[in-house]
């Protein structure tokens, strides 16, 4: 059984990884349990580093967001439900799904740590929220999984984020440098190579986790 110490310990270095990744004190603070004003001794020595601004609250971002930020959302989305539902903890399963994320896309990441925090809040009912608005579903078209509001129920021919993504790609040069991990030279062959990444980062859980 693990001990209080074994707890903190897990706790600070939980905190030390979302510090690296550019989350807030408050976003460190309801994540780990930990005092911001600890985090903050611990993991900011220089103040100026905190990052400090207006905390992005995603309840309705994601729905009035553009494409390509939707469908990066619903890929941090589906892979912490994933991760989530192989029992990882909620602090660990938003660290895995960030660096999935951070993996497959161009530097610097569209979304940051902190609306990645605000998101799977929503889509758990946890931290930020009271209950879950945003709802993990499978694309009855396309097979992958995206966000949608609660309720929401996936019809075929609705075409989700990732429907309107591959319909898009050839035509749209934003598009393509957003998710370069699959370089081809044949446009099909770039089309399907993103759409089987994203079946990876879906499918993919076991063995692809960063290194410490
Ligand atoms: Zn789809």
């Amino acid at each position: 059984m693990a001990t209080r110490g074994d707890r903190h310990l897990h706790a600070i270095q939980l905190a030390r990884q979302l510090a690296a990744l550019g989350a807030r004190l408050k976003t460190i603070h309801l994540v780990t349990g930990l005092p911001p004003r600890q985090a903050q001794r611990l993991f900011f020595p220089d103040a100026r580093a905190i990052p400090r601004g207006r905390a992005p609250d995603s309840a309705e971002w994601y729905h009035g967001a553009n494409l390509i930020l939707r469908a990066d959302a619903c890929l941090i989305g589906a892979k912490y439900r994933q991760l989530r539902s192989q029992g990882l903890r909620a602090g660990e399963a938003l660290l895995l799904a960030y660096r999935a994320y951070q993996a497959v896309t161009t530097r610097p990441c569209r979304i940051s740590l902190d609306r990645a925090f605000s998101l799977v809040s929503y889509i758990d009912g946890i931290w930020l929220a009271r209950a879950p608005t945003l709802a993990v579903l499978m694309c009855p078209d396309c097979g992958c999984a995206f966000l949608a509001a609660v309720g929401t129920v996936a019809q075929p021919g609705e075409a989700c984020p990732f429907c309107r993504l591959l319909a898009r790609f050839d035509q749209d040069h934003r598009i393509q440098a957003s998710y370069p991990a699959h370089p081809t030279v044949d446009m099909t062959a770039r089309q399907l190579g993103m759409l089987d990444l994203f079946h990876q980062l879906k499918l993919g859980a076991k063995g692809d986790n960063p290194p410490e």
